[in-house]
């Protein structure tokens, strides 16, 4: 089939490479002249294990050719996708400007046949109103389709090529059916192929991504008031997980999601159901909780150098929102250097494929280090912020060596507390039994439970 993918970024790059290594003839298009010449170039612009090798692969082959041309592209073209961004409005909403800028553009290219798909994640009734758009600028009969992504960063490649299920939103079977033969190739295990009206499409893909949210934001609440009660979330999880109704996945506590997906489309949820006079009062607090959780570390540190971090070097790694990416967008790590910089702080630090992006931020402002030992020499204290596996299994007597005083803060609980008491490490972690409280394992606290007031206790605010 001859695809055009229309935004050349996370999804539309992985997805355009994918379709085009399955068989099919793909044009990505983007406006950004910089990043389609570095394409061509070979040089791809995001960090994603596996893309590289399978982009030059195609292009090598004939099957896939990047422009920022859509006269060059569109035009009898079997399915156009739509991959741009839908970042954040202010309100809360999603923003659909990028979008609508591709659909006016598109009206001036396409031709009858070709089906337009939303792969983008955008709000209820949106499909609609492409297809009105669309209608009013073409004289011919237009096709509208949804096909929400759910790939994750990082696994981008496997998610894409062996997907869980593939969901479609159609108006007619010929499009539902043209969508099934092109995913075919990655259908192959009887994954299924969900076909359903536009708007069940479309409002699947954000209560899939809200659902994982709450998770996050639910065990991120259970750990803040396990370190208050003197539990150990780890044990809860075991002891919660082996129930078939709850399981392991998504239930670990952290710093708080982060990244393109999960805080955009919670809040463009909410804008949702208030503009449909619905209350989204779990989507709120799911909101708040992980808002909040996004400052325990620096809570942590605060609380440890007794409410004064003035001048205090504090080793930070991991700087991408999770591991195997290198987007650092809504990251919980930029929050934490925020905290520190105000709080007067001295900021060394290392991700092993983030730090450009983060380095255009704060330029000369942090330090960065090339080596993750490198950001702990001299540092008073380090936080670890993103489980990449570089951190899993560190050399502990280096860092103990280099470390003024050994103390690590661990926002994604990679080491076991018995092993960092063994070590001489004064650590902490995210709802863990750690120091004095794992010695005497007994609560810290015997009062009344108020969830507010154990995590202010436990969070600091
Ligand atoms: P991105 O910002 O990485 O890429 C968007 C691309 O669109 C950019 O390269 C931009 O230059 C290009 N673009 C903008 N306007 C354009 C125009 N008028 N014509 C051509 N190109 C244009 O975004 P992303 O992370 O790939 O996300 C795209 C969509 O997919 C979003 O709606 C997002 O919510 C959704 N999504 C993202 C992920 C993810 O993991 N990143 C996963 C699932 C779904």
């Amino acid at each position: 089939m001859k695809v055009v993918m229309i935004g050349t970024g996370y999804v539309g790059l992985v997805s355009g490479t994918c379709f085009s290594d399955s068989g099919n003839h793909v044009t990505c298009v983007d406006i950004d002249e910089q990043k389609i010449q570095r394409l061509r170039e070979g040089e791809i612009p995001i960090y994603e294990p596996g893309l590289s090798e399978m982009v030059v692969r195609n292009v090598q082959s004939g099957r896939l050719q990047f422009t920022t041309d859509y006269a060059e592209a569109v035009p009898g073209a079997d399915l156009v996708f739509i991959a741009v961004g839908t970042p954040q409005s202010d309100s809360g909403a999603a923003n659909l400007n990028g979008l609508w800028a591709v659909v006016d553009t598109l009206a001036q290219h396409l031709t009858p046949g070709t089906i337009v798909v939303t792969k983008s994640t955008v709000p209820v009734g949106t499909n609609r109103k492409v297809y009105e758009r669309l209608s009013e600028q073409c004289d011919f009969e237009i096709e509208v389709a949804s096909n929400p992504e759910f790939l994750k960063e990082g696994a981008a490649i496997d998610d894409f090529t062996k997907p869980d299920r593939v969901v479609v939103g159609v108006t007619s079977q010929r499009a539902s059916e043209i969508l099934e033969e092109l995913h075919r190739p990655f259908l192959r295990t009887e994954r299924p192929f969900l076909s359903m009206n536009l708007e069940s499409a479309e409002m699947t893909k954000y209560v899939s991504n809200c659902v994982l949210a709450t998770k996050i934001s639910f065990i991120n609440e259970m750990a803040n008031l396990c370190e208050a009660v003197g539990a150990d979330i780890n044990q809860v999880r075991r002891g919660i997980g082996h129930d078939q109704r709850i399981g392991f996945s998504f239930l670990f506590p952290g710093v708080g999601y982060g990244g393109s997906c999960f805080p955009k489309d919670v809040n463009a949820l909410m804008h949702v159901a208030s503009e449909n006079g619905i209350e989204p009062e779990m989507l709120t607090a799911v909101d708040q909780v992980n808002q909040r959780q996004k400052s325990v570390l620096f809570h942590k540190l605060h609380r440890h150098f007794g409410g004064d971090l003035t001048g205090r070097i504090v080793a930070v790694w991991g700087l991408a929102f999770k591991p195997r990416t290198d987007d650092i967008r809504e990251a919980p790590a930029l929050v934490l250097i925020d905290q520190l910089l105000e709080a007067g702080a001295i900021v060394k630090t290392h991700d092993p494929v983030a730090m450009d992006n983060v380095r255009a931020i704060y330029g000369d402002r942090i330090a960065f280090c090339d080596d993750q030992y490198e950001a702990v020499d001299g540092a008073d204290a380090l936080a670890i912020v993103t489980e990449w596996s570089d951190f899993r299994n560190p050399d502990f007597d280096t860092i103990k060596s280099r470390l003024t005083s050994p103390v690590i803060f661990d926002g994604r609980n990679l080491y076991s507390p018995e092993q960092m008491s063994d070590a001489g490490f004064e650590y902490d972690g995210i709802g863990l039994l750690t120091g004095k409280r794992r010695e005497q394992n007994q609560p810290t606290k015997s009062v009344e439970i108020n969830v507010d007031e154990i995590v202010a206790a436990t969070v600091g605010n």
